[in-house]
């Protein structure tokens, strides 16, 4: 089935859900989805609170979508904000639960001053109505839970706390049931605040793009919902707004803070003909721009939907977190069984099922995925997955596409040397009518210098790219190819003799088989890359590797100054072909690429880095990791994040592991009586959100005055 006809089938509908707080519960919502016939796809993530459904509308509904969602115990929100009778209810939950908690706090004094002597009984005169009735009214959210996961017959941690605190009812501990059933509302708040503070990342990328627009309409400014803006539209922004879509300036002059796409906070200065990016805030000045892209189709648009789904792209440990509800439940279930077989002692074992955390180890690993992974955008690293950030610290092979990546990407044409009886005028017309409409780096250098020598450039017809090699049109009748020497044969006799020992690259022009002369251009090596690549090297990652399309001599010069590895004159598939005989050799692949002859190489590595990524699609779209300006400083960053939240997850699992034993082994001999396991029990989460939020904490304030400096 092509894209198309599965469009025709399948619409792609997504919800809103509310209630989901850890890993379990994304898949309880996506196999109540994947369970609808009619359903072809469903996705979820806990980032967004999004579902993402591929539904046949003939079969089945979005009301009967929701319904499902509903029925599996989550909420769904239609339309957006909140309406009045949901904040009523919140407010009445708000009362209730600040009630609840009252009681069981001064129950929880009561209950250990009993225990250590402070004063005599007194949990046990107050009347068992009374604590059943809290019960009820106080656990009704988390009992709801159980009992739907139950007829559903799936076992929660809830439900294995349940089963502990009717064991302590049912030896007459019924102040302890209350303080169970509190510490299990209180894991439920923690989790949910600790899923809303990392989703809110996410959120601020959300809010930078205005809502409505200054629109030009016969000549008068009028401010209109951005839904009404239209490709082609003219649009005005003034001082302190910022921009609402991706577009080219028309008229005026502004400075501009594109920090919110590229993490750059040194303001730019934008005049007609430069492009600007949705979510620039205009600092001075006023520009009239026409509008080339909006919403999901802008840069902004395109990273937010790379953050939202990165979810989707989970590595092993995430994985493997994920999976350990799975895993644990019948753990505990077994260590209560053994704990009661030995001791017959019905608290021993009501603690042991209570003092497992309930969801720590599953919240611990994509919280700090998703506080770094958000973090990182926000300084222009956009990061399209956990399972990246997991690869980032392994990585032991590191390649290096040149053009537009090792170099400034701005060449300059140094040299013209005309041949055959042409004139230099006549040569660089021929050359920039081929190249007027290639992306190449190298096509822009001769099109700038045509433009800036002012010669008459024809308009091309055929144009034609081979990648890796040049471009070829036909000019007023003739076949014109300009390109390196494997592309132009008739270069071959000279090419011995053209000198590229300074890393410069020659572009062979030929018309109709006959070589007419032949363009220099020099590009400059970005400043940043040297003491990137010493950073690089004193993480120990040693093998550096160049690999470029352009000549011998022009790559063993730059590879000599940056005391790196190379490998010259390929083509994008002979990339490709390096990248897999390191990873068959068992290595593990980090490429750097601008988008432009290297895209199938970024695809295969490991982690695919894209340079200078804002505004260039293929870029963003081929790479794991697309950087969204020019500076080879966020490279070793990028290693640096990784291994902090690598770092992060590991204390995280390590921590809620032996907890959890620790726990585990004092509730089975009765050291831990179950009114302090139930206390217990919600500490790891606290620890685990302090842990992760290290991670949302912005440490780019340094770097970025650095690079101010410098
Ligand atoms: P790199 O691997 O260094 O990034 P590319 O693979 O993009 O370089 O290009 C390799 C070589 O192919 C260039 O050095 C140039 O000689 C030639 N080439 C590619 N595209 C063009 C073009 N549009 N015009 C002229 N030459 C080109
Ligand atoms: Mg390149």
């Amino acid at each position: 089935m092509t894209q198309g006809e599965y469009a025709k089938i399948f619409e792609r509908t997504e919800i809103q859900v509310v209630g989901m707080d850890c890993a379990d519960c994304t898949r309880h919502v996506t196999k109540a989805l994947r369970d609808l016939n009619g359903v072809d796809a469903a996705q979820v993530f806990l980032s967004t609170e999004k579902a993402i459904v591929d539904h046949d509308p003939s079969m089945v509904s979005v009301a009967e979508l929701e319904r499902a969602i509903e029925a599996s115990g989550y909420e769904v929100r239609r339309g957006d904000g909140h309406d009045r009778e949901t904040c009523g209810r919140d407010a009445f939950m708000l009362l209730t639960s600040g009630l609840f908690g009252l009681i069981a706090v001064v129950l929880l004094v009561v209950v250990l001053g009993e225990r250590l002597g402070w004063f005599a009984s007194l949990s046990g005169s107050i009347p068992v109505l009374v604590y059943a009735a809290v019960i009820l009214i106080g656990g009704w959210p988390v009992f709801r839970g159980v009992l739907r996961a139950t007829m559903k017959r799936e076992i929660t941690s809830h439900t294995l706390m349940t089963i502990g605190m009717l064991a302590a009812l049912a030896v007459g501990e019924w102040a302890t049931g209350v303080v169970i059933v509190f510490f299990m509302r209180v894991g439920d708040a923690v989790e949910q605040w600790t899923a809303q503070g990392a989703r809110g990342a996410l959120r601020d990328l959300h809010d930078l793009t205005p809502q409505t627009a200054w629109l030009i309409r016969e000549g008068q400014d009028v401010e209109v919902p951005i839904e009404e803006v239209g490709v082609g539209d003219l649009l005005v922004v003034r001082p302190g707004e910022r921009i609402p879509v991706d577009g080219e300036v028309i008229t005026g002059q502004a400075t501009i803070d594109q920090s919110a796409i590229t993490g750059e906070s040194m303001p730019v200065e934008v005049i007609p003909g430069m492009h600007v990016f949705a979510a620039s805030l205009v600092r001075v000045g006023s520009v009239r721009i026409r509008v080339e892209k909006i919403g999901s189709e802008t840069t902004i648009g395109k990273v937010i939907q790379m953050v939202e789904q990165a979810e989707a792209n989970q590595g092993q440990v995430q994985r493997f977190a994920d999976r350990f509800s799975t895993y644990y439940l019948p753990v505990v279930l077994g260590a209560a069984g053994l704990t009661y077989i030995f001791s017959r002692d019905p608290l021993a074992t009501a603690a042991v099922l209570v003092v497992v955390c309930s969801c720590a180890i599953a919240l611990a690993t994509p919280i700090a995925m998703l506080a770094s992974i958000g973090t990182a955008a926000k300084r222009g690293l956009l990061i399209k997955g956990g399972r990246y950030v997991e690869t980032l610290p392994e990585i032991d092979v590191f390649l290096i596409d040149k053009t537009g990546t090792l170099t400034l990407g701005k060449p300059e044409i140094t040299e013209v040397i005309p041949l055959n009886g042409i004139s230099r005028g006549e040569l660089l017309a021929l050359a920039a009518a081929v190249e007027r409409y290639s992306e190449h780096p190298l096509a822009q250098a001769v099109t700038r210098a045509a433009i800036g020598e002012d010669v008459q450039v024809e308009e091309p017809t055929d144009f034609k790219v081979e990648p890796g090699k040049g471009a070829q049109a036909t000019v007023a009748d003739h076949t014109i190819r300009v390109g390196n020497r494997r592309f132009i044969e008739s270069a071959r006799l000279i090419a011995e003799h053209v000198g590229t020992a300074d890393g410069s690259t020659i572009l062979y022009v030929e018309e109709d088989g006959v070589l007419v002369g032949y363009l220099r251009v020099a590009d400059t090596l970005r400043p940043d890359v040297p003491s990137a690549l010493a950073e690089l090297r004193s993480r120990g990652l040693t093998l550096i590797e160049l690999i470029t399309g352009d000549s011998r001599s022009a790559a063993e010069a730059i590879a000599t100054e940056l005391g790196v590895r190379y490998q010259a004159e390929l083509l994008p598939e002979d990339k490709l072909a390096i990248v897999l005989g390191y990873q068959d050799a068992g290595h593990r692949v980090a490429m750097v690429g601008d988008g432009i002859n290297d895209a199938p190489a970024l695809a295969q590595a490991d982690v695919g880095i894209a340079m200078g990524a804002a505004g260039t699609d293929i870029a963003i779209e081929a790479a794991h990791v697309a950087i969204m300006q020019d500076d080879w400083k966020l490279i070793p960053e990028l290693f640096e994040i990784s291994d902090r939240t690598m770092g992060v997850v590991r204390m995280n699992l390590i921590f809620t592991g032996l907890y959890n034993i620790t726990g585990i082994l004092l509730a089975a001999f009765g050291i831990l009586p179950p009114i302090l396991a139930a206390a217990a029990q919600s500490l790891p989460d606290i620890g685990i959100l302090a842990n992760s939020s290290r991670l949302l904490r912005d440490t780019s304030g340094d770097s970025r005055t650095r690079r101010g400096d410098g």
